[in-house]
């Protein structure tokens, strides 16, 4: 579904990442871990291009949006490219950004009718029908603010979803959220793996990366140090810095 090669990226003087690789296969669940500071974030929006890298190379299915020129600069596609590209994936973010004065309706169905310009009642029917799914039923008239954390993550995954993305990213999707509430988002997102969507998740929750990833990549200062099986990583990891780093969790 997507293929990241070789990725470097600097801010300034400081290379955040240095020669970051990663595939995901179809109905593929991925996570990333690793201490603050690591470059989980900036490699994920390096992925949908919300940042610009300067070597390597990005593709999504058979679309080559950035490649790796002779001296291995990223090469940019145009923006039909880049924008045939970025509705093959969507995004969730730590801190929901919804638009506040939509309803959760609307907040869901108005990139498919105006970015998709899909039938609106068609899409509408859509958004109730990803809405009911994450247990959002009879909420759709309400503002963001009257839902809680919980609720409010869970309309920004049903957002995300009516896009009908081929892969879908979090970034600590639930680090913003109280430990009751943090369940229940980790419930729908466990529900989408076990249909098999394809998902690559930045977490602290290191139980729920352990049971529901296919496999772990774990990053510490801009590296990829060890990726493998849950079981191997989690379990049984070979460098320094991943058991230093698990045995907080511990
Ligand atoms: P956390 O777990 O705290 O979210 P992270 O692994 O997501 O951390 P990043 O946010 O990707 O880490 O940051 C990686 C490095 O890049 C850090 O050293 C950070 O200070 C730096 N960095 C991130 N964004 C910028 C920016 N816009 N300008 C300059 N430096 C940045
Ligand atoms: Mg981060």
């Amino acid at each position: 579904v997507v293929s990241l090669e070789s990725i470097e990226k600097s801010f300034g003087d400081t290379e955040v990442l240095h020669d970051i690789s990663l595939s995901v296969r179809r109905g593929e669940v991925v996570a990333i871990i690793g201490p603050s500071g690591s470059g989980k974030s900036t490699f994920l929006r390096c992925a949908t291009l919300l940042e610009t890298f300067e070597r390597g190379s990005l593709s999504y299915g058979d679309l080559e949006v950035v490649q790796s020129g002779v001296d291995g600069r990223a090469v940019y596609a145009g923006k039909t490219v880049q924008r045939e590209a970025k509705s093959r994936f969507g995004l969730v973010f730590q801190n929901f950004n919804l638009f506040p004065h939509y309803s959760v309706l609307r907040n869901v169905a108005d990139a498919p009718i105006r970015v998709q310009k899909r039938d609106k009642a068609e899409a509408e029917r859509q958004a109730r029908a990803v809405l009911a799914k994450m247990g959002l039923a009879g909420k759709e008239d309400m503002v963001p603010c009257e839902l809680s954390g919980g609720q409010q993550q869970r309309v920004a995954i049903a957002r995300a979803l009516a896009l009908n993305p081929d892969i879908l990213y979090f970034d600590e999707p639930t680090s913003a959220l109280d430990p009751e509430l943090t369940q229940e988002v980790l419930r729908v997102i466990r529900d989408l793996a076990a249909e098999h969507m394809t998902m690559v998740i930045v977490t602290h929750e290191m139980s729920f990366a352990r049971d529901v990833a296919d496999r772990i990549v774990f990053m510490a200062d801009g590296y990829v140090v060890e990726e493998g099986a849950p079981d191997q990583v989690i379990n049984n990891p070979q460098h320094e810095r991943t058991k230093a780093f698990l045995a907080k969790y511990e």
